[in-house]
């Protein structure tokens, strides 16, 4: 990755969501250290009850009877037991203390990758293994010590496991030139590596691919790619066709700077690219995706860092792992994108003047509000306590953070300073994330404890529609910015597919059975909406035949007539009892922050705090939950068909990034399927 003088393009004219490549082999890859023993290393599937051991070579008796690694079938363990000890790494794990071995799948991965690529047996081109650049030279030579330290300990441990499998046979390399190569395979490993997540949207492992120009690809804050992991057992269970492993590649190599021919490829490559592809035979396949329109011979770019943090966030991300300046479009951008703008944006509030992102005291604000946001996440996290974070999080977020210490430091005189956060930016997005789950949780903490009082069933209720609130707003706000930055795609399909799962769970909670006794939702028919074609269009499987930009189009505008209709009967509802959520009209509708100037959102901020102080603390008393406040069966019936829409447009968008089979799109169809049958 991140070859700059690399690239590649499309070959040919391309539609959003369709496949780029076919399955690209790994040149090397490992599980994670804590599923050595329940997953198999060749294949990475969950292990049968009686696993089997890797074979042992005859020049490898083995030391003792533990195995370090397991595989799931003689298949498996045939294919790659040899590469296991030859590569070393069976003598890694004896090795490794268990503190140093927990972190240890990017040794592992080097060292495989080192063994399989005898090539980059001269210490000569350590800037590059199997045509992937190392970047040794920015890495191990760095100011951060940390990663130098962390690349000469491991080439270290790496070295030490080779020599130690060398004593069963001859050694070739010096002791300096062992570390040197070591080394060199291990940047590349971080540089190149690539994490495994599979359906279950778990990390399972890291891989790293070279084959197919898939390292040529470079990245861009607005990329029009996205590539996903494929495991074998994937690509036979799902309906890849037979012939897939010869599909044709869409996407041809290019050099920005060297002699092109006329079709603007290197014939060199060319070459390179034709002969046998390289890689093993085996693990984990990448398969890349266009998530917009490409045009013959345009770049194509795939992200390598989250989309939805600011410049500044991701050039230090892009920079400590990849050791590059990103200047895409989007970071080149003068002025900066609304996005970006919007997703760094605070305000400083002076007493009653109100002025944004006045330099002095950006940086400041910026310190302050994401350590009291981190320290509140983390009373959840790590500590466990839900109340005390969602307390914590709505007051920053409604009355803005006090700098009560610059007060005290430059004299009593001055007036207060209070910092505001945009309510796009994106430690908001954060806040709104954390917000939607904690409630959920404080919610079920109360009826596990009390479910026996009536008052404290209504307080469930209350946290348990501000969940969903919250995560209605984090679609809403996503989806508001992918109006602007299409490459969102794949964060919002998972947005909105948590806030239709959030609000079908709600809907049907049996909170209301017995909070409101008539209340029952049998009468649903599930895909009965006749303005859009969404229901339809699932029921069809039309969901998943190609995509024409226009259809898009089309189906996303229709998604969002249905889904303001339904806001407009329910919002007003699910805000009920929290401050923060009633500054919002319409979660859907950010167009007042668009065309606002900046001080008349604080004002409404401000307005909206001042008129509630006070009210929040006894909301919860002596209001019974009844009709009166309009929780109604047929709110509950337009909350449940908000959530089906949601879930149908999440499962649109997943499958357009990922494709029909893949966790998301899964996992939203399955819940539609569950609630058609309840
Ligand atoms: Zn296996
Ligand atoms: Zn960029
Ligand atoms: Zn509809």
């Amino acid at each position: 990755m991140g070859e700059m003088e690399m690239m590649m393009r499309g070959r040919e004219e391309i539609e959003m969501g369709e496949d780029l490549t076919r399955p690209l082999p790994p040149l090397s890859f490992s599980l994670h250290h804590s599923l050595l023993l329940s997953h198999c290393s060749s294949c990475f599937s969950p292990l049968p009850s009686s696993p089997l051991p890797p074979i042992f070579p005859p020049r490898f008796p083995p030391s003792n009877s533990n195995p370090k690694i397991l595989y799931c079938s003689s298949q498996c363990s045939f294919s790659d037991s040899p590469l296991h000890f030859s590569s070393a790494e069976h003598h890694l794990l004896c090795l490794l203390p268990s503190a140093a071995a927990a972190d240890s799948s990017d040794l592992r991965a080097a060292l495989r990758l080192l063994e399989s690529n005898p090539a980059t047996r001269r210490s000569s081109s350590v800037s590059r293994i199997a045509g992937l650049s190392t970047n040794l030279h920015k890495l191990a030579n760095d100011d951060e010590e940390e990663v130098a330290a962390r690349i000469r300990d491991g080439a270290r441990a790496m070295a030490a496991a080779r020599r130690m499998r060398d004593r069963d046979c001859s050694g070739e390399e010096s002791e300096g030139e062992e570390e040197a190569m070591a080394a060199a395979a291990l940047c590349a490993v971080l540089t190149n590596g690539v994490e495994v997540q599979v359906k279950s949207g778990r990390t399972l492992g890291v891989a790293v691919y070279g084959g197919g120009g898939f390292s040529w690809i470079n990245h861009s804050c607005s990329p029009n790619a996205c590539y996903r992991i494929s495991l074998h057992s994937d690509l036979q269970t799902t309906s890849f066709l037979p012939d897939h492993e010869t599909a044709a590649m869409r996407i041809v190599p290019c050099c920005n700077k060297e002699t092109q021919t006329e079709s603007g490829v290197c014939s060199n490559i060319i070459s390179v690219l034709s002969t046998k592809e390289c890689g093993c035979s085996y693990g984990p396949r990448i398969i890349v995706r266009s998530i917009k329109r490409i045009q013959k011979g345009e770049e194509v770019t795939v992200a390598y860092t989250d989309l939805l943090q600011p410049k500044s966030v991701r050039q230090s991300d892009l920079w400590s792992k990849y050791r590059f300046i990103c200047c895409c479009s989007r970071c080149g951008s003068v002025p900066p994108t609304y996005m970006d703008r919007v997703l760094e944006e605070i305000s400083v509030v002076n007493g009653n003047s109100s002025s944004s992102d006045s330099g002095f005291y950006r940086d400041k604000a910026t310190q302050m509000l994401t350590q009291y946001i981190d320290d509140a996440i983390s009373d959840y996290l790590s500590i466990g306590d839900a109340q005390s974070c969602c307390e914590k999080l709505d007051h920053v977020l409604t009355r803005g953070l006090p700098d009560e210490q610059l007060e005290r430091n430059e004299g009593t005189s001055l007036p207060t300073y209070t910092y505001w956060l945009h309510p796009l930016h994106h430690l908001s997005l954060n806040a709104y994330t954390t917000l939607a789950s904690a409630y959920k949780t404080c919610s079920n903490d109360m009826l596990a404890l009390f479910s026996e009082a009536n008052e404290n069933l209504c307080v469930a209720f209350d946290m348990s529609r501000t969940s969903v609130a919250y995560s209605l707003l984090l679609a809403g706000a996503t989806n508001h910015l992918f109006q602007f930055e299409p490459s969102l795609i794949a964060s919002v399909a998972n947005y909105w597919v948590s806030a239709g799962e959030s609000l079908s769970t709600f809907a049907r909670s049996s909170m209301w059975r017995e909070l409101i006794p008539l209340s029952s939702l049998s009468s649903i028919i599930r895909h009965n909406c006749l303005k859009c074609s969404l229901g339809n269009k699932y029921e069809t499987g039309s969901f998943h035949s190609q995509v024409q930009y226009e259809d898009f189009a089309h189906v996303s505008s229709k998604f969002l007539d249905c889904v303001t209709d339904y806001m407009q009967k329910v919002w007003h509802l699910l805000v009920h009892g929290c401050n923060h959520l009633r500054v919002f009209k319409d979660p859907l509708d950010f167009s007042w922050l668009v065309t606002a100037k900046y001080s008349s959102m604080w004002e409404i901020c401000s307005h909206c705090s001042s008129n509630n102080i006070g009210s929040n603390s006894d909301i919860y008393e002596n209001i019974p939950l009844c009709e009166a406040q309009g929780c109604t069966t047929q709110v509950r019936i337009h909350l449940f068909q908000l959530g089906v829409h949601c879930l149908l447009y999440g499962a649109y968008l997943s499958s357009i990034c990922f494709g029909k089979h893949s966790y998301l799109t899964c996992h939203a169809q399955n819940i539609l399927d569950t609630v058609e049958h309840d």
